[in-house]
């Protein structure tokens, strides 16, 4: 070795020792002979540099660091790697004071060192594996390591199944016994999982509260039966260690190796099938009334139904419903994911046949009819017929209804009628009047987008006061007409297939996203031939089109969250912006997409047990400005802790069916939270507020009295707050729906009076406990004479039915006093307080704000 070589080596070191990043051996320097040793040295090197990368990264606590990008990712703990490295540049040094003679020696301390560094380094491996790959609460896999798993089966096109699971209530665990008990729970389920495990699988930790196993050696229905014994097991075993229900959600899928599919397709459809795994348990542990139309009939007789072998048959498939009915009885029972899946009103129905013939297609009706009686008046020993059924989304599916007598002896055995009911899937694609696409095609078109992340500009037209037309020219032409509309705007669009349409009388055309701007244009034409081109039977049928359009550069949120942000656009559209299009820019299409986003989060919080959830109070004052109740409001966390005003997703979420699970979490919330305040004054009235969504469930007031009963709270500190768009409901149904209220002790009060619908005649009409008028009248009040008139009347009107009063949005000192004069019974506004958290109202009850 040449003096040179073993300086250039040693300033490698000496940099590698201090400046890691920079150091670089100056390989155009060194002799051909020490190309090998510049190799060792230079790989070294390399994994002296990942090694300090790693270790950093760990340090701070980002154990997502990603080592696999390190082409050997070795680690050791910094020290010993230094020793090395000084033994090294000692050797050098030797090398450089021209201690030749030792070169043989020197070479093989060296290597000695070296491999020695190598041997530190494996072994410290092991350990940096566990800790970047292994979730310390349960030691199985965690989500960096799941991806990983994920992506190596899918780059060697393998073939393996996949179970997403998910903890049900940990949340509630978490809050009721605390953070220990839930990491109990969590091992626990882990521990379950892993038990029993058919070979092949391994587990990952993936969030909080889910897990995911895949297995290699078997197929999604194997697993799904495993689990499904699993859980029994587990949920009875925790029955004896737990005092509150432990139970997990889960959903399998089958990944075929052959098919070019992708990470993210994957675990969505992991992810939905856990979702409706969820929406199926929810359905099990929710308490289904007994039905029967007229509830004076009292209990049903549940004779000769109750059996662990209905249960038990009715468990075994997803696409097979069963049902029994007692032919003396009338009463009749059905699977729970019939009764999920059809929107049946319970398990226990009384004259199911007619209930169940609402949701077959009118057509089949009087097929099903037909083949019932055959049945019943012994003609034919089977049922068995096949027609469409209406599924809990609207859409019908192909079902096989087949059944038989079974004559029993008396009243020990009545007679069964017994059968299954088989669901071969969404059938109709096509709207039978136009012959377009319906909904479901567009929700496919939506989900195969979504899946290819393709951009698309969606425009969503509806035709107005199309009762009218019906009323006018009879449902016939009205039929007639719409489909002349969709045959004669086709010749306007690129392809007869981009156009679909909806439910009603809403339509939606799907464009490539360029077309944006010549949108307006097409929308204009579209509305010409709506008003002037539509003739049936010679007749002019002049129909008026509203209309918005939205362009996605990428669709990513679920295909039902873009239906319902369409519809809400639409029917902004019709309010503000009739016969124009209601054009989204870009920033407004980005907006769109976020709302969406925020709407799929939140819905799926609801499902969660509600988490992200919370309460405010906004205190409520008399007239010395004492506190003597509050009115509790929604708000919501997001991810980045952000609170979210009720404003941006409570009209949203009241079109679909989540919101009556959210309501009855408020209330339930709320009484809780109102006991504490109670303990302080036990005068005190919390109001919530009630959804029309709520109210028109025929279940809300038994829900409600159980509930109270349940957490032990006296109603009369409650007071339900209708909001305005309750009052649209029809006026019989709220009216015998109040009285039911107070029969049962439980207050309403008129929210927003004043405003919308609410009118003097309501006032009448409705024996509201308290009127609670609008802030819009508050505002201007000293310098409104109209406003001063409608408060004035509204007062003195309320006073007269003995209706108390209060009064919203008193903002400032001087509203105040000018109000004072009417003598309202409350008060409530920023002036005494913004809405505040439950705490800060506990601190500050009893006082004058
Ligand atoms: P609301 O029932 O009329 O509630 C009163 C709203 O007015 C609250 O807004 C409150 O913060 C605000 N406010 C109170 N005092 C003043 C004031 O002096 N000046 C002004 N400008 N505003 C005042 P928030 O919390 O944003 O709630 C908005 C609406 O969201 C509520 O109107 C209600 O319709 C709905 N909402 C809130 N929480 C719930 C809930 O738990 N269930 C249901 N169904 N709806 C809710
Ligand atoms: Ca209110
Ligand atoms: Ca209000």
């Amino acid at each position: 070795m040449k003096k040179t070589d073993a300086q250039i080596f040693l300033a490698y070191i000496r940099s590698l020792l201090l400046e890691t990043e920079k150091a670089k051996l100056d390989r155009e320097e060194l002799s051909p002979e020490t190309s090998e040793l510049a190799d060792a040295l230079e790989y070294l090197g390399e994994c002296v540099r990942e090694e300090r990368l790693m270790l950093n990264a760990l340090s701070q606590g980002d154990l997502d660091y990603d080592a696999s990008q390190c082409r050997n990712y070795l680690a050791a703990p910094v020290k010993s790697i230094q020793s090395n490295l000084h033994h090294l540049a000692w050797v050098a040094r030797r090398v450089t004071q021209g201690d030749y003679k030792q070169r043989v020696y020197m070479l093989g301390s060296f290597s000695d060192s070296f491999n020695e560094m190598i041997r530190q380094l494996g072994e410290n491996h092991a350990e940096v594996e566990k800790i970047i790959h292994r979730d310390p609460l349960t030691g199985v896999g965690n989500r960096r390591f799941f991806n990983k798993t994920v992506e190596a089966l899918l780059a060697e096109k393998k073939r393996f199944c996949i179970a997403y699971i998910d903890i049900d209530r940990l949340k509630t665990c978490n809050d009721t016994y605390g953070h220990e008990e839930g990491d109990r729970y969590i091992r626990s389920v882990c521990e379950c999982l892993q038990s029993d495990s058919i070979g092949g699988e391994s587990l990952f930790r993936i969030g909080g509260d889910e897990f995911v196993l895949i297995s290699t050696e078997t197929d999604a229905r194997t697993l799904d039966a495993r689990l499904q014994k699993a859980l029994e097991n587990y949920t009875e075993a925790q029955e004896r260690i737990a005092s509150y229900p432990c139970s997990f959600s889960f959903g399998c899928t089958d990944v075929k190796g052959d098919e070019d599919v992708n990470f993210s397709e994957v675990l969505s459809l992991a992810d939905k099938l856990m979702y409706n795994a969820k929406l199926k348990s929810y359905i099990r542990r929710r308490h289904y009334p007994d039905y029967a139309k007229n509830p004076e009939e009292g209990p049903l007789d549940k004779t000769g139904l109750e059996s662990r072998i209905f249960t038990a048959l009715s468990n075994c498939s997803a696409n097979h419903y069963t049902y029994l009915c007692n032919m003396k009885t009338n009463v009749s029972r059905w699977s729970l994911s019939a009764v999920f899946d059809f929107d049946l009103p319970s398990e226990y129905m009384l004259a199911a046949d007619s209930i169940w013939e609402e949701r077959i297609h009118p057509d089949d009706r009087a097929a099903y009819r037909m083949d019932l009686e055959a049945v019943f008046s012994g003609r034919k020993p089977f049922h068995n017929i096949e027609y469409r059924a209406r599924f809990r989304d609207g859409s019908y599916v192909r079902c096989t209804c087949e059944g038989c007598i079974l004559r029993g002896n008396g009243a020990d055995e009545p007679d069964l009628f017994a059968g299954t009911l088989t669901n071969h899937g969404v059938i109709d694609s096509v709207d039978p009047v136009t012959n377009r696409g319906n909904v479901y095609a567009f929700l496919k078109l939506l989900l195969h987008k979504r899946l290819l992340h393709e951009s698309a500009f969606i425009m969503i037209l509806g035709l107005n006061q199309y009762v009218a037309i019906n009323n006018t020219y009879g449902y016939k032409v009205g039929d007639q007409a719409l489909k002349l509309f969709a045959d004669r705007i086709t010749g306007l669009l690129p392809a007869s297939d981009c156009l679909y349409r909806l439910d009603g009388v809403k339509f939606a055309i799907v464009l490539p996203l360029e077309k944006q701007t010549e949108a307006a244009g097409l929308f204009d034409s579209l509305k010409a031939i709506a008003e002037k081109e539509i003739f049936v039977d010679q007749c002019h049928v002049p129909l008026s089109l509203s209309g918005a359009s939205v362009a996605f550069d990428a669709l990513t949120v679920n295909e039902s969250t873009v239906l319902t942000e369409l519809t809400q656009l639409l029917s902004e559209a019709k309010q503000t912006h009739a016969s124009v299009l209601y054009e989204h820019a870009q920033t407004r299409a980005i907006q769109v997409q976020k709302h969406m986003l925020l709407m799929e989060a939140v819905t799926k919080s609801i499902l969660y047990d509600c988490r992200g959830f919370f309460l405010v109070y906004q205190p409520q004052v008399d007239g010395n400005r004492r506190i003597i109740g509050a009115e509790c409001l929604l708000r919501w966390r997001d991810e980045t802790g952000g609170t979210v005003m009720p404003g941006s997703f409570i009209p949203w979420l009241e079109k679909g069916s989540y919101f009556y699970i959210l309501g009855l979490w408020i209330i339930r919330t709320a009484v809780r939270e109102t006991r504490e305040f109670l303990k302080i004054d036990p005068n005190f009235s919390v109001s919530v507020n009630v959804s029309y969504r709520q109210l028109e469930n025929q279940q809300f007031l038994s829900d409600l009295l159980q509930l109270l009963a349940k957490e032990n709270f006296p109603k009369q500190n409650l007071l339900l707050e209708l909001t305005e768009h309750c009052q649209t409901l029809n006026i019989d149904l709220l009216t015998r729906t109040i009285r039911e209220f107070h029969r049962q002790g439980v207050r309403v009060s008129a929210d927003d009076f004043g405003t919308g619908y609410s009118s003097f005649s309501l006032m009448k009409t409705i024996d509201f406990d308290m009127i609670k008028i609008d802030q819009s009248f508050i505002k201007n009040i000293r310098n409104q004479v109209e406003d001063q008139v409608m408060v004035e009347s509204i007062i003195r009107c309320a006073r007269t039915l003995h209706r108390s009063v209060c009064v919203e949005g008193v903002e400032t000192q001087e509203i105040f006093d000018f109000i004072r004069r009417y003598h309202p019974d409350c008060y409530q506004g920023y002036l005494f307080s913004r809405p505040i958290s439950h705490p800060q109202m506990v601190e500050r009850l009893g006082q004058t704000l």
